[in-house]
């Protein structure tokens, strides 16, 4: 039962915009959700949702659905341990954790059934691919939705979690759609292994409980297990950090996803350690990736009733493991501001404001900061690869992305909005 006098239409139902979803029907919002593909679905590999975005899921109330279609009974992830991809694998630093540093290591596809599980199905539209986001002729207070099938909708608030290459963006930059959107200079090759499979390929490493990082020069690998300990989820990532972001981008149309051959990932890793290099051989469809992230970053997420969340608004690197978990902290606040009792059809431009003013910093801080992470794994960091280099680098990383109290954000959001008279 609604309990507002307008209606939002989210564009995109990947893990940010299903989240967003959930949350705004549940507090009462009016919500319509328009997805691009047949059905929800998500790409066979893990996902991990730190301490920060376990907090968000368990505010929306979905936490315990996640964790059921997890098979965990409760968050089972610690922190990291970076050790040498090289020859030797000495263990170089052991990320130190806090007793609430716990999340969550999850196949992508679990992680989005319990949501769909929790969302009216009669909100969600397939097959509705937006190009664009007019405002209606008839009524400047609100926009129509266009798709390429033709088909249109009319709605009072416009939210786009479609994602990095997100049509609903230009219509807040006022740039031609692409814009924003550069290659990183990095590309992922992934893959899912049983763990079994990994100890009889040889492997030592314990990969279980704990993320492990192989870091080296140009180069590292990111593991952890998904599916109670049974399933190893591999990214492996190579880069040129010399290269400026945007300056190298890929010809138009070139795909960003392949599958690759056993031998090209072999090459890329030949020299490193024995159990990188049996890991990588027991891919057995390697996938290569090419990373893109929106760059240069956004001066706003919001543009009168339109906002941005997700990779939409900031598709990120992904070395902080951090990049949904921005999304789902958007989803959170989105559905906080929307659904306040002093919002309504009238002063919603200045509610996303707010929105706009908490998450923009926010979510571009983590983005930087994983742009760093990167560079730290694969020794470009100011310090080295050495184990006094990436301790030296590292400590601390995750502190500002995991520690923070996303309630004295919306608590800032909250006073801004009272500071100028929209809310009493
Ligand atoms: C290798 C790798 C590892 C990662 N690991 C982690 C991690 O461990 N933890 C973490 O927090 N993050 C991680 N990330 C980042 C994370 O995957 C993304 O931040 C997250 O998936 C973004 O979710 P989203 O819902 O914003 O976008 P998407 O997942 O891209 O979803 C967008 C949805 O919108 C739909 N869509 C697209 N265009 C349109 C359109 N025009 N109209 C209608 N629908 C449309 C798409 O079909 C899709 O369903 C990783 C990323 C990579 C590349």
């Amino acid at each position: 039962m609604t309990s507002k006098d307008f209606k939002v239409a989210i564009v995109g139902g990947g893990v940010c915009g299903l989240t967003c979803a959930v949350a705004l029907a549940r507090s009462g919002v009016s919500v319509e959700l328009f997805e691009a593909a047949p059905k929800f679905e998500e790409i066979g590999a893990g996902i991990g949702v730190g301490p920060n975005a376990a907090r968000v899921l368990r505010d929306i109330g979905v936490l315990d659905e996640v964790l059921a279609k997890a098979g965990e009974s409760q968050l089972n992830q610690r922190t990291f341990r970076f050790i040498s991809g090289l020859e030797g694998h000495e263990v170089l630093f052991e990320y130190p954790g806090r007793p609430d540093d716990s999340g969550l290591g999850i196949h992508r596809a679990s992680f989005l059934e319990a949501l769909v599980g929790l969302l009216d199905p009669s909100i969600a539209h397939f097959h509705k691919r937006c190009t664009t986001v007019n405002v209606s002729p008839e009524n400047p207070a609100r926009y129509i939705l266009h798709f390429t099938d033709g088909t249109t909708h009319e709605t009072d608030v416009v939210l786009g979690a479609d994602g990095i290459k997100s049509a609903v963006r230009a219509a807040v930059t006022s740039e031609p759609p692409g814009s924003r959107v550069a290659f990183s200079n990095t590309v992922a090759y992934r893959g899912l292994v049983p763990w079994k499979t990994l100890q009889e390929a040889g492997v030592k490493t314990d990969l279980t409980r704990r993320p492990v990082s192989f870091v080296g020069p140009d180069k590292h690998l990111i593991l952890f297990p998904i599916k109670n300990d049974e399933v190893i989820n591999i990214v492996a990532f190579v880069a040129d950090h010399h290269i400026p972001i945007g300056s190298a981008n890929l010809a138009p149309g070139a795909p960003w996803v392949s599958e690759v051959s056993q031998e090209e990932l072999q090459k890329a890793y030949e020299g490193w350690g024995p159990d990188v290099v049996n890991i990588l051989k027991c891919i057995e469809k390697p996938s290569k990736w090419s990373i893109h992230v929106v760059y240069p970053l956004l001066e706003t997420y919001t543009k009168g009733r339109i906002a941005l969340l997700g990779d939409a608004a900031h598709g990120m690197l992904p070395h902080l493991g951090a990049g949904a978990g921005q999304g789902l902290e958007d989803a959170w606040a989105l559905a906080r501001l929307l659904s306040h009792p002093q919002t309504n059809a009238s002063n919603i431009e200045s509610v996303l404001e707010s929105y706009n003013r908490i998450r923009l910093p926010r979510s571009q801080m983590v983005w930087k900061g994983s742009e760093r992470a990167g560079e730290i794994y694969d020794g470009c960091g100011k310090h080295g690869l050495s184990a006094e280099g990436i301790q030296t680098d590292g400590d601390g990383q995750w502190s500002p992305v995991w520690h923070h109290d996303m309630n004295d954000d919306m608590q800032t959001a909250l006073q801004w909005l009272k500071d100028t008279g929209v809310f009493s």
